[in-house]
């Protein structure tokens, strides 16, 4: 039987159950600190930010995590959502995960994203196009935010078709009204299903060992060129193998994808 770490969570959005059942799997048991609130350190926007800007926001949590509860292990999770990246038409999630061991200070994350969201919003001046919206995002189960901070209603706490209509009523009394969903994880389903599959990313690279030191999560680190041209076995910038690195002793070996291909990504056979 494998050792049972003890991992430390942030959360005052119940993402605990996304991340439990995956984390179990690689020998973690999530707890959660519940006398913070993670609104504190900024909530998630409306416009996508740089893949970057999540990965310091979840690293921020994983850490403070660890400083509150005074636990080794702490894990962070940042969202963020928008237009998809091509022609920002579709709702599009991000979803990043970083696992922190304070005692080697190193982390290991995951990152996953994805039209799997039902990221949306709607301005309406009438209670039917309320409602059509609400259906068609899937509330009750996925929450809908009616108003914003700067309207007279901001309401988040809609939880039935009758509050719902009753708040959208009070907030047309001063005009047209801004509805979006509800990211939060707690009033969010299809994020939750997102954090979920993230947490299996993370727990598989948290599986594999490095083979020099031991520690947790050897995986994938960039991918490297050279894959040879079928026609005149000259090396392309196509990747020939994946480069995995320990994050802790840097150990680094090379796991092979393909020796060849074809030459219309040759710059010499196909310039
Ligand atoms: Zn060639
Ligand atoms: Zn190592």
């Amino acid at each position: 039987m494998a050792e049972v770490h003890s991992i430390a969570l942030l959360t005052c959005h119940g993402k605990k159950s996304a991340l439990s059942d995956p984390l179990a799997q690689a020998g973690y048991t999530v707890f959660t600190i519940n006398h913070f609130d993670t609104d504190t350190l900024g909530t998630f926007t409306v416009e996508i930010p740089r893949e970057g800007t999540m990965l310091e926001a979840a690293r921020r949590k994983a850490k403070l995590a660890c400083e509150l509860s005074g636990a080794r292990f702490g894990i962070g999770s940042e969202g963020s959502f928008g237009g998809d990246p091509w022609f920002g038409i579709t709702g599009w999630g991000r979803e990043v995960l970083v696992w922190y061991d304070a005692v080697e200070d190193v982390e290991i994350s995951a990152f996953v994203q994805g039209s799997e969201t039902n990221f949306a919003s709607k301005c309406v001046t009438q209670l039917n196009d309320a409602i059509n919206f609400a259906e068609a995002i899937g509330f009750p189960q996925h929450g809908v935010i009616v108003g914003d901070p700067a309207q007279a209603v901001y309401d988040k706490s809609c939880l039935d078709r009758d509050s719902f209509e009753a708040s959208v009523e009070l907030a047309l009394e001063y005009g047209e009204v801004n509805l979006s969903t509800d990211m939060r994880a707690h009033r969010n389903p299809t994020r939750m299903k997102m954090i979920a599959r993230c947490a299996q990313d993370l727990a598989a690279r948290l599986v594999l060992h490095c083979p020099q030191c031991a520690s947790p999560g050897f995986g994938e680190h960039a991918p490297l060129s050279g894959a040879l041209c079928i026609a005149c076995r000259r090396p392309t910038k196509q990747p020939r193998a994946v480069l995995l690195k320990c994050v802790r002793c840097c150990f680094t070996s090379e796991k092979p994808l393909r020796s060849e291909v074809a030459a219309q990504y040759c710059d010499y056979c196909n310039p």
